[in-house]
């Protein structure tokens, strides 16, 4: 019998009342029939969990708002996957910290040769569009899938929030940030401002931030890299820092 589980939350019971659900690991059988789930109710979340499946949202945090970009040849999981001009190659299980590498790619036989790693394709996850990140988070929320709790159930870390790189300016010989926040337990959009930012920071790349420090994978590199940056209170510190007023 699978198990699932997620945050403690309120929920309406069929009389109307409000009521605390906790922290807990329920079997699916259990939950349908302690919860009092109309059959309605219960398809709707048998649905949601299909489509997560299928759109390949729920096997990760980072599955939610970045499409895996590859299926791992030995165990057919998706994993996401970074690959440079040279051919160098990384799979992960999922993305931000602690960065967790997918085990089966390990083994020497897949640093070996095949017709994708002598093209010199550089390949990195996407992230999906705005509207698909929030029609996700909505079938997570009615299949009770909470990947972020996953996720630090797996790593014993929580995931830092995940942002979008939207702007990178010079300001003298500072850099500034603006980051969007991808999903809604995010930050809408922070500023931040530091020197010696690396070049790997471009704008449009996932980004993860916790802190006064961001996450990303640097492709030049091939690994992901921590960098300290200072987090500006708001647009108008980030305005005053850019004339230098600051
Ligand atoms: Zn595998």
């Amino acid at each position: 019998m699978t198990l699932f589980s997620r945050k403690g939350h309120y929920r309406t019971s069929s009389l109307g009342n409000l009521y605390w659900v906790g922290e807990h690991d329920v079997s699916r059988d259990d939950w349908y029939r302690s919860q009092g789930a109309s059959e309605g109710e219960y398809t709707k979340y048998q649905e949601s969990l299909r489509m997560l499946q299928e759109i390949e949202a729920d096997r990760s945090a980072a599955s939610a708002y970045t499409k895996p970009n590859a299926v791992c040849p030995v165990c057919g999981q998706s994993v996401f996957f970074y690959q440079n001009r040279s051919g160098s190659r990384v799979y992960f299980d999922d993305l931000g910290k602690p960065w967790p590498k997918h085990p089966c790619m390990d083994f020497p036989a897949f640093a070996g040769d095949d017709a994708s790693r002598r093209s010199g394709e550089c390949a990195s996850p996407v992230l999906r569009a705005a509207i698909e990140i929030q029609v996700i988070e909505d079938l997570l929320e009615t299949s009770w899938r909470d990947t972020q709790r996953e996720f630090w159930e797996k790593y014993g870390v929580s995931q830092w929030d995940a942002f979008k790189v939207v702007k990178r300016l010079r300001a003298g010989k500072r850099t500034l940030l603006i980051l969007d926040g991808i999903s809604y337990l995010a930050p809408r959009r922070i500023f931040l401002i530091g020197e010696k930012t690396p070049q790997a920071i471009r704008e449009g790349i996932l980004i993860y931030y916790y802190r006064g420090w961001v996450s990303f994978f640097d492709p030049q590199k091939m690994e992901p890299v921590d960098h300290e940056l200072g987090r500006l209170s708001g647009p108008s510190a980030f305005v005053e820092a850019l004339l230098g007023l600051k």
